[in-house]
Formats: C-alpha cells, sequence, structure tokens
C-alpha cells in the first residue's frame, strides 16, 4: 500500500499549546512499571508532558498488563515501540522480549530512556516515526505502540506502507480512529480509513481505556487494535496509487453519488461494466467493490 501521510504543521504554530506538568516518579503508586528492568534515573525528575507531541502518559498498571498481554512478546520478537515515553509499556515489553527498538521524538525522553535502560537491550532512535524508514528495522518487526493521537491517521498510512514487511502491529489510538478503522459499509465510521486499512489488513478491536488511565487523561476514550496483514488472504490490487485515488475521490465528498463524485476517473459506462451502481454512494460500497471497480479502471 502506498503511504499518503499529509504534511504536518511544525514549528512555533504548533508549539503555543498549553503544557502540563507531570508528576510521574518511578515509584509513584499509580505509576505502571514493570519488574525486571532497573529504573536507574528517571527517579524523581519531573517530565512536563508536551502537548504537541500527544503526551498522554499510560498510568494504569491493569491497562499496562491487558496490552502487553494481547501483544504476548516472545523472546526473540523483533518488537518495536513507537513513542515509549516514559516507559510504561517499554519496561514489561523488555522484561519478555529481552531486546526492544524504541523511536521517539523527544529527546528529553529519550535521554531518560538512555539513562534507564542498557543500549545492548533498548535499541533507542531519536526519530519522528513519521519519517522513520520501519523497513531499515530487520526481519518481520511487531510494531507495538500508544500513539500520539495528534498524528494517528499519517502513521497509520505511513505504518500501512510497510504491510509486506510487519508481522502485526498491536497500537493504541483514540476510540473514535478504532472504530473508523474497523467500520463497516454504510455506517457513519465508514471511510477512506477504513477501506485503505481493511484491503491490506484484518483488524482486531482489542480493549477500551478510560479517559483515567493517563496522565494527563485525554478528552476522549483510546482502545487497542491489532493489525495483522492479509498476504495471501489480500485482495489482488492491479495499480494501488489509482486504488488510492479512487477512495480518496470517493470519500472526499461522501453525499455525492459516485457518478458524481469519480467523474474525473471513471464514466457512467465503466462504473456499470464493473458492477458499480453509478448513483450510489461510496460509503456503501464494500472493500471488495472498491477493489473491483479499481482493478476495472487500471
Ligand atoms: N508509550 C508511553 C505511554 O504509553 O505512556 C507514551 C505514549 S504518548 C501517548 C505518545 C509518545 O509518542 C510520547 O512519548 C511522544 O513523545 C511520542 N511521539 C510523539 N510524536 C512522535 C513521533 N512523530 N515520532 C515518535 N514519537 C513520537
Amino acid at each position: 500500500m502506498t503511504g499518503t501521510s499529509s504534511p504536518r504543521k511544525r514549528g512555533p504554530s504548533v508549539v503555543r499549546t498549553k503544557t502540563l506538568e507531570l508528576r510521574l516518579r518511578a515509584n509513584d503508586d499509580n505509576a505502571a512499571s514493570g519488574p525486571g528492568v532497573a529504573h536507574r534515573s528517571a527517579g524523581d525528575q519531573r517530565h512536563i508532558a508536551r502537548k504537541r507531541f500527544g503526551q498522554n502518559f499510560l498510568v494504569d498498571r491493569h491497562y499496562v498488563e491487558r496490552i502487553v498481554a494481547a501483544i504476548d512478546p516472545k523472546p526473540g520478537d523483533n518488537l518495536v515501540e513507537i513513542g515509549p515515553g516514559l516507559g510504561a509499556l517499554t519496561r514489561p515489553l523488555l522484561e519478555r522480549a529481552g531486546r526492544l527498538t524504541v523511536i521517539e521524538i523527544d529527546r528529553d525522553l529519550a535521554a531518560r530512556l538512555r539513562a534507564e535502560f542498557p543500549a545492548d537491550r533498548l535499541v533507542l532512535h531519536n526519530a519522528d516515526a513519521l519519517e522513520f524508514d520501519f523497513g531499515s528495522l530487520g526481519r518481520e518487526p511487531r510494531v507495538v505502540g500508544n500513539l500520539p493521537y495528534n498524528i494517528s491517521t499519517p502513521l497509520l498510512f505511513h505504518l500501512a506502507g510497510y504491510e509486506a514487511l510487519v508481522r502485526d502491529m498491536t497500537l493504541m489510538l483514540q476510540k473514535e480512529v478504532v472504530q473508523r478503522m474497523a467500520a463497516a459499509p454504510a455506517t457513519p465510521e465508514y471511510g477512506r480509513l477504513s477501506v485503505m486499512l481493511q484491503a491490506h489488513f484484518s483488524i482486531e478491536r482489542l480493549l477500551v481505556l478510560p479517559p483515567g488511565a493517563f496522565r494527563p487523561a485525554p478528552k476522549v476514550e483510546s482502545a487497542v487494535a491489532r493489525l495483522i496483514p492479509l498476504r495471501e488472504r489480500r485482495p489482488f490490487i492491479a495499480d494501488e496509487a489509482l486504488f488510492a485515488r479512487i477512495v480518496s475521490a470517493a470519500f472526499g465528498q461522501r453525499r455525492k453519488t459516485l457518478r458524481n463524485a469519480l467523474k474525473t476517473l471513471a464514466s457512467k459506462e465503466q462504473l456499470e461494466r464493473a458492477g458499480i451502481a453509478p448513483r450510489t454512494r461510496g460509503e456503501t460500497l464494500s472493500v471488495e467493490e472498491f477493489v473491483r471497480l479499481a482493478n476495472a479502471l487500471a
């Protein structure tokens, strides 16, 4: 699948957002920490949660355990965590897998992680996951993470570009985004994200987390989804770029009929030949119908 991440705003316009002081300490009763890997440096240092990096730290141990159980890491797994933050998931994952690669954009958090974990067990990239080449991480990475919500859609499209490579992805996102990812045709949540992801992955909703599981608490509920590449079950798509354009155009103006929404891409006759009624709306088309239409036009 072709990554189609949209450009992000950077610079001062995103920096003016309010910061929140977090009193997350390694020995905080509510702080999530796993056994085994020693807390060394993080100690009593405070971290100011940066809203521009979507920092809502998981602090409920019960949910940490459930997420780690859902990932079910095994020694030797090529685990890759996006946005390890203060390490709530990192510690238990490292404990179970023995070794972990992490990608963290925040320089201060990266420094804390470097100080806490030995470099031979935690391979740390202080980098932007949106621009990161996941193809450079070796065989069958298992991508996990409590994703920064402000970039979740472009990040999903970026990650989806590695479908041929990844073993699976277990990702925490806003519940509303997970609903869109897994939505069925003719529902309000069904859209471009649903079709583009479902054409390449099976998507399973695993658990829902309340705002209180995080600090600072986000305004909305979160959910964890597992994406597994369809591989041999994947529908044949003759031209991925054309498929993406058709899906995009069909949902660009949801209320329009396909005949109008796709008028620069397909004639009424071409739609009919593909077995698609020109007067229907894109939101009623199944993933298979989108694939059939794109292949008929390729
Ligand atoms: N994993 C931690 C947890 O569950 O408590 C932190 C999750 S927090 C929602 C998102 C994390 O992603 C933060 O650590 C943030 O700094 C990091 N982050 C934000 N944007 C990023 C990007 N573009 N690339 C890599 N990391 C990013």
